[in-house]
């Protein structure tokens, strides 16, 4: 049931995920890939399993940043990164109250449709507790890759947590070590994730 299952899609958080997170940065210039994303996307585009972006951009809001910087520098992700299936991005702040910022599930569920997949059968990765809270918000598998800024308390309550991309992509495809991905999330075995 947990085994050998591959996801309808993966969903990357961008910034401190597949990218090193540059607060608020317009500039493409600043764009340094994540240790291992380049290789953990190129397995999952092997094995035909679509990959997302869903990504807080609150600098739009804040006018830190304008739209047109974060388009190039999301041109620039892709050069560096390869092409994603869907891109799914919240320009708003905490205070417009949108449905789509992280925590709340809007861009799970919006990049979830694009795809024409369940949420239910998407993974979502992402390095700090808001990314968590949206995938448990949208019914998906989270899991966590800790940076230097993830707090200890986010780690402590994630529904799992990985080493680095490399490992997120060896839980996903259950290439290896899927017991300890089992022992890590207990509830993906209660709950289920599955297709339904
Ligand atoms: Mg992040
Ligand atoms: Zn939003």
């Amino acid at each position: 049931m947990f085994e050998k299952r591959r996801p309808g899609a993966v969903l990357f958080d961008r910034d401190g995920t597949l990218i090193r997170d540059v607060p608020y940065n317009g500039d493409p210039n600043r764009v340094e890939p994540m240790p291992g994303a380049l290789e953990a996307l190129a397995r999952l585009r092997r094995a035909d399993v679509p990959v997302a972006v869903v990504t807080n951009q609150s600098g739009v809001a804040k006018g830190l940043l304008s739209p047109d910087e974060m388009d190039q520098v999301n041109a620039r992700v892709e050069e560096l990164l390869g092409p994603f299936d869907a891109w799914a991005i919240c320009v708003h702040d905490d205070a417009d109250g949108c449905t789509c910022r992280k925590p709340a599930p809007g861009l799970v569920i919006r990049a979830a449709a694009v795809l024409d997949v369940s949420p239910r059968d998407c993974v979502v990765v992402g390095d700090i507790g808001r990314d968590m809270e949206a995938a448990r918000a949208a019914g998906a598998r989270g899991i966590l890759v800790p940076t230097d800024v993830t707090r200890q308390e986010e780690i402590e309550q994630a529904p799992e947590v990985a080493d680095d991309l490399t490992d997120v992509v060896d839980r996903v495809l259950s290439d290896t070590a899927s017991p300890v991905a089992a022992i890590a999330a207990p509830w993906t075995r209660a709950i289920g994730w599955s297709r339904w």
